[in-house]
């Protein structure tokens, strides 16, 4: 873009309150939050590892393959939207010398104190960074984003007006979609986040891994389960893993999960064993040792 024509533009965006909003890493996730910032009215561009030129064309976003050319457009805003794993090498891979100084980095990451502790390692003090996490996808937020919840943690954004605004505008954006704005910090958001989120994908996968199916006598918690295996499905399992990996709560709460499970199917092992003890008595009150099941002899 020439010098004059960015003048031009940045100078709409003031008006207008709208902003430019690099998406680093185009894939589902990406495309899906593009799409109704792009609908907003928000100066979009992208650029992703794979090629996404059709999908960025059909949504109305600029693509633009090139990292150097990317940061060269000098968005407010650099969206990351790549795996959990891939995150660090994606990041160091951003020649971030392009960028304009305050340019406000912000991650969607489905864990948070990792992308934290790592842009505060990684990226130049004078860009701006905020964490967050829409707690909700292409499946759950496919409609309305109404009263859906949207967690962030502004970790260091500067005093100065102009960086101030770009920051606020970004939140702006999710709260005028309707979304429950939580501020929270990346480390409770991570405790809480192993106990629900990633019991609820594990439990998806779980029952996903038994070929449920629909039938005609379903009832609607079974269809709620159905909804389940289905929305987590449709997550890579990269990301599944990630939210494994890169949370150091999520270990305990599998442990949990594991121990509820044998404590919940020793309640009914008992609970059998006693019933076929008590059947066993009553049917053969004379001799029950030499009846039971299994055994030849009978008494004298
Ligand atoms: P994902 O599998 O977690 O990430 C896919 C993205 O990562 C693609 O843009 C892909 O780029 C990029 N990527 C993967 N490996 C890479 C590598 N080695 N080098 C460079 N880029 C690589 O799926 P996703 O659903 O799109 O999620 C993206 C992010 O959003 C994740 O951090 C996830 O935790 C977060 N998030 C997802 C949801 C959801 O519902 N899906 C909700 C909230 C937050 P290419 O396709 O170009 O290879």
């Amino acid at each position: 873009m020439s010098f004059d024509r960015e003048a031009k533009q940045a100078a709409k965006e003031d008006q207008a309150q709208l902003l430019s909003v690099g998406i680093v890493g185009f894939g589902n996730f990406g495309q899906f939050l593009a799409k109704r910032l792009s609908r907003a009215g928000h100066r979009v561009l992208a650029t992703s590892r794979g090629d996404y030129s059709e999908q960025a064309q059909a949504l109305d976003v600029e693509w633009v393959p090139d990292a150097d050319d990317f940061c060269e457009e000098h968005p407010d805003v650099v969206l990351l939207c790549s795996s959990i794993l891939s995150t660090e090498a994606v990041l160091r891979a951003l020649p971030m010398q392009r960028l304009k100084r305050r340019t406000l980095f912000v991650d969607v990451l489905s864990v948070k104190e990792f992308p934290k502790r790592l842009m505060l390692k990684i990226l130049p003090p004078e860009v701006d960074i905020m964490c967050t996490h829409p707690m909700f996808g292409p499946d759950s937020g496919a409609g309305s984003w109404d009263g859906l919840p949207f967690m962030f943690d502004e970790v260091r954004i500067g005093e100065d007006e102009k960086r101030q605004r770009v920051a606020k505008t970004f939140l702006d954006f999710f709260r005028q979609e309707g979304c429950d704005m939580v501020p929270m910090t990346c480390e409770d958001h991570d405790r809480q986040a192993a106990s629900s989120q990633f019991i609820t994908h594990t439990v998806g996968r779980m029952l996903g891994g038994m070929g449920l199916e629909a039938g005609a006598i379903n009832t609607k918690g079974f269809n709620s389960l159905l909804d389940l295996v289905g929305n987590t499905e449709n997550d890579s399992f990269e990301l599944y893993y990630g939210l494994f990996m890169y949370n150091q709560n999520a270990t305990e709460e599998l442990d949990k999960l594991e121990e509820s499970f044998a404590e919940i199917k020793q309640q009914l092992f008992s609970r059998l064993h006693d019933a076929a003890r008590k059947q066993l008595l009553l049917e053969d009150p004379e001799g029950a040792a030499g009846n039971a099941p299994g055994s030849t002899e009978r008494g004298p």
